[in-house]
């Protein structure tokens, strides 16, 4: 079905990509441990749906990570909320409100439009130009006004806009890289899976005046970091 009225179904939503399937999503990280309010509600918000391929959108509330081309993945939804969590929740389940994040590999923005409501200011960068490009009109459609995108080599950080009181990397190295630790404000966190494929871990690092404190947060599966732009 084609025209006006197949683009305004889909973007409300329709059956499998209603409201409904996204309460549900909720519900179903609510029961894999996801505690922050505030991160279900987004997850209720966020049209999943338009971030992949129509032919796929029938899967887009089900929580697995999803083919977005260029080889890359939209992430699992669970793993987006426990990283969102990860970067602003508080042992006593406060939320922070940060001031500047950074986002690096923001491949089709889905994560871009749950973190950003959450942020004061949100700068992304994504290193393959496509993605880059579907994703910028979609964030401008959902409002996400307070989200500068970038496209470049993340692992390069944002100089200028450095420091970042939270830095959400979105693809896997061997080690966090050193430039991206010197762009962490004092108390900021950074949030990044590290590791081998085969087997990586979810790494959270929080600074202080006075070192770090990092904490290994779940087994991950992520694409790799990779220098460069394409
Ligand atoms: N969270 C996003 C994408 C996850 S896939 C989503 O849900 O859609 C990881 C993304 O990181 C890919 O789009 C990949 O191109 C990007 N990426 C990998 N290395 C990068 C780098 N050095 N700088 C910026 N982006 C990078």
């Amino acid at each position: 079905m084609n025209g006006p009225q197949s683009a305004l179904r889909r973007r409300s939503g329709i059956g499998l990509t209603s409201s409904r399937a996204r309460q549900r999503l909720a519900e179903q990280l609510q029961r894999r441990g996801i505690r922050s309010q505030e991160v279900l509600e987004q997850i209720r918000r966020a049209p999943r749906h338009l971030f992949i391929d129509e032919a796929l959108e029938r899967y887009a509330y089900q929580d697995n990570a999803l083919p977005i081309g260029a080889g890359q993945t939209i992430s699992q939804p669970y793993v987006v909320a426990l990283m969102t969590q990860a970067l602003l929740m508080d042992e006593d389940g406060r939320m922070r409100r940060p001031g500047k994040v950074l986002e690096v590999g923001s491949g089709s923005g889905y994560q871009t439009a749950i973190l950003a409501p959450l942020v004061r200011r949100l700068f992304a960068i994504e290193r393959i130009r496509s993605l880059l490009e579907s994703a910028r009109p979609l964030l401008r459609e959902l409002g996400c006004e307070n989200v500068r995108l970038r496209h470049g080599d993340g692992a390069q950080g944002w100089p200028g806009q450095a420091p970042f009181d939270g830095i959400l990397v979105a693809a896997a190295a061997a080690a966090v890289p050193e430039t991206l630790l010197n762009q962490l404000a004092p108390g900021g966190r950074l949030v990044m899976p590290v590791g081998v494929p085969s087997r990586q871990e979810l790494l959270r690092i929080e600074r202080s005046d006075d070192g770090e404190v990092r904490e290994t947060l779940a087994p991950v599966a992520f694409v790799p970091l990779l220098p460069g732009q394409e």
